[in-house]
């Protein structure tokens, strides 16, 4: 896998701190716009089940357009002076895209805007790399740099490290994060994973760094239209970026706020008592529409809904460790009986009380 190194392959944006805390792009702001209609346009309620086209696009309102690969879910915007995109998610879709946007637009993607580094919506850049800027968050720096092999196991790792070797074995990867395609994953087959090699999982892919990076806020102006990127603090990773369509009121928040959907089973590697925070942030945005990474899109209220299902559940957890219950016992009692209507809940239920648990005893002073 080709690995890309920000640092010295790419320009970064730095400057005064006052310029750094509110970036604004002016590009040529661009007139005499004319509506385009997809002709398969289906509206907004299209699932992400069987029988579906591997990839399409779907008109959200106006020029924003969701697409899809599978259940990995992308956005553009349409402006006069060429195309704003975000995530363009894998290298198999992406080539696709492109033929699309020049079909039916015959415009250049002049932005590509990163959600996250996650080689499972960051990959695919390539594709738009001769006519586009790519911008993300300032922590995709550091989370596009591959580990020293050496680099000690982050502490919740060290929860599953039974041996102490600094290594996760098979044996010790059972239940977690790390059970599926174990000997993939085990580049060097030593019978372990380290640092390196986990973080190989969710980074190592063909991403392209970005050319500028931002740290609170970022607005992108094109064409006359207008994008705002928010970091709203650490949830599923440390460098998430809310894309904020302030004209159409939408908002694109990939893999941490799935409408009516648990976070996805044991968390992964993210920071709970953060992602409580940056959910209440995000109910502070000017919006209606969210428009997810995976399934469909949702109102308002699914933030409110996942923030206090998300605060129930570091509640509970924490009370269940200051009482001196060990992990099973609370994955067997901490039921979230509120929330068994939300997609995905059998599997997610017992592996976030999982999640929470680790994370708790392992990263946070409760
Ligand atoms: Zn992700």
């Amino acid at each position: 896998m080709t690995q890309h190194s920000p640092m010295q392959t790419k320009r970064s944006h730095t400057g005064d701190p006052m310029l750094k805390k509110i970036l604004t792009l002016i590009i040529t702001i661009g007139w005499s716009c004319s509506v385009i209609q997809l002709t398969n346009a289906q509206g907004m309620g299209f699932g992400t089940g069987e029988g579906l086209p591997e990839f399409d696009i779907t008109n959200l309102t106006g020029d924003l357009y969701r697409f899809r690969s599978l259940r990995h879910f992308g956005m553009f915007l349409v402006t006069p002076e060429g195309i704003i995109l975000v995530d363009p998610t894998n290298s198999r879709v992406a080539p696709w895209l492109r033929e699309q946007l020049d079909e039916r637009f015959g415009l250049p993607v002049r932005y590509v805007i990163y959600s996250h580094a996650h080689n499972d919506h960051a990959s695919g850049g390539e594709a738009f790399a001769d006519t586009a800027t790519f911008i993300g968050h300032e922590n995709m720096r550091k989370n596009l740099m591959r580990p020293e092999e050496n680099t000690p196991l982050l502490p919740r790792e060290r929860l599953w490290d039974a041996n102490q070797d600094g290594l996760i074995q098979q044996i010790e990867a059972e239940g977690t994060a790390l059970e599926n395609n174990f000997s993939q994953a085990d580049t060097d087959g030593n019978g372990g994973l380290n640092r390196a090699e986990i973080w190989a999982r969710q980074f190592s892919g063909s991403q392209i760094p970005p050319d500028i990076y931002y740290s609170d806020h970022a607005k992108i102006t094109l064409g006359g239209k207008t994008v705002e990127l928010h970091y709203t603090g650490r949830n599923h990773t440390d460098d998430m970026t809310v894309v904020l369509f302030p004209e159409e009121r939408i908002i694109y928040t990939v893999d941490f706020l799935t409408p009516k959907r648990p976070p996805r089973t044991q968390l992964h590697g993210g920071f709970i008592r953060d992602w409580v925070e940056s959910l209440h942030q995000v109910e502070q945005l000017d919006f209606d529409v969210i428009s997810p990474g995976h399934e469909l899109p949702g109102t308002k209220a699914d933030v409110t809904e996942q923030r206090e299902y998300l605060e129930q559940l570091v509640a509970a957890v924490s009370t269940g460790i200051d009482e001196g219950k060990n992990k099973e016992e609370l994955v067997e009692t901490i039921l979230m009986e509120n929330y068994d209507h939300l997609i995905e809940y059998d599997l997610s239920r017992p592996l976030n009380v999982d999640g929470a648990y680790e994370m708790l005893v392992s990263q946070y002073p409760r």
